[in-house]
């Protein structure tokens, strides 16, 4: 019989626990499958921890792995998909924002299709600020120009897939982990399901918009390097435009004998190029900065508590 995990992290979400727990085992005893739920504490502060061990206490298929402190949702997937134990893994929100009900149209297109993976996209943003739909468009125009892993636009983390797959995700063992790069850059097949947006049931989210600006940089950085060739590009066309400069200044004198001027035109240049290479003197920095925590390989979370 096939075996499914379902990997739900939870960061400050004693509410949404039990509702999830509740709604999610409607669809799945319906499934006949066996299923373990594995809930992972990303540092809470309030009682989730408490909701879970609740819950295992209850049913032999609750597992839950409790962070030292709160990593990130990058970090608590990771670690879910380490433990997972099923063929099959599914990766889930607490909120409820991820729909149970998908679950059963998901195995069906991976025992029945073939596909190696199910991934889900919003296709409507209600309910967002239209700031943050704006920017987060712009962000995957940019970002799907630069890098060669498909990025979706409006791609959620809610995705289930072969333990297979998720054995090659595990294989990227990078610190800053981006995985809806990641789930594109392994390959495999991928079949999409759309839906519209969907509140989240309790709490509120996460995100905050300067930790999406962050995240959306975490995105381009560790997807291409195409940034640190800018740098080049500009060198070389400032490089020429100088030369181009510098023969008409010599003519000009040779021809006219012009005496001194365009002071304030000079300072322009001379603040624009130092502004140019301040600014990728900073990108310089960030792909270094990666690469010095890369090279550190500092452990990506710490369990202070489990019951797997
Ligand atoms: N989450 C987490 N660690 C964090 C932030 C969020 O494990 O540091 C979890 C959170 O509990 C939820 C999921 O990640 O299950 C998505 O978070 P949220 O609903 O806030 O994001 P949104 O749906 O607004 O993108
Ligand atoms: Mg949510």
């Amino acid at each position: 019989m096939r075996n499914l995990s379902v990997v739900v992290p939870c960061y400050n979400e004693q509410e949404a626990i039990p509702l999830f727990y509740q709604e999610i085992t409607l669809v799945l005893k319906k499934m006949n499958c066996d299923y373990q739920i594995l809930f992972v504490n990303d540092g809470s502060k309030d009682q989730s921890l408490q909701a879970m061990e609740a819950l295992a206490g209850k049913a032999p298929n609750v597992k839950y792995l409790s962070f030292s402190r709160n990593f990130g949702k990058e970090a608590a997937m990771l670690a879910g998909m380490q433990h997972a134990t099923g063929d099959l893994v599914v990766i889930m929100d607490v909120d409820l924002q991820d729909p149970p009900a998908l679950l059963p149209e998901m195995i069906k297109a991976i025992e029945n299709e073939g596909y190696d993976s199910v991934a889900t996209r919003r296709v409507s943003r209600t309910g967002e600020p239209p700031l943050r739909s704006l920017f987060a468009r712009i962000f995957y125009k940019i970002i799907n120009k630069l890098s060669d892993a498909e990025i979706v636009d409006g791609a959620r983390d809610y995705r289930m897939m072969t333990r297979q797959m998720m054995q090659s995700i595990l294989e990227l063992n990078e610190y800053h982990r981006f995985s809806k790069g990641i789930f594109g850059w392994v390959g495999y097949e991928t079949k999409w399901l759309a839906y519209e947006n969907i509140k989240r049931v309790v709490g509120e989210t996460k995100w905050s918009f300067w930790k999406l600006l962050k995240y959306a940089l975490e995105g381009i950085i560790a997807f291409t390097t195409i940034p640190l060739r800018i740098a080049s590009f500009f060198g070389i066309a400032f490089s020429g435009f100088a030369f181009l400069l510098l023969v008409l200044i010599v003519v000009r004198r040779l021809i006219f004998g012009d005496a001194v001027a365009g002071w304030a035109s000079t300072m322009c240049v001379i603040i624009l190029v130092s502004g140019l290479q301040m600014i990728f003197l900073g990108i310089m920095g960030e792909y270094l900065a990666r690469t010095y925590m890369e090279t550190k390989a500092r452990p990506k979370y710490f369990i202070k508590k489990k019951n797997i």
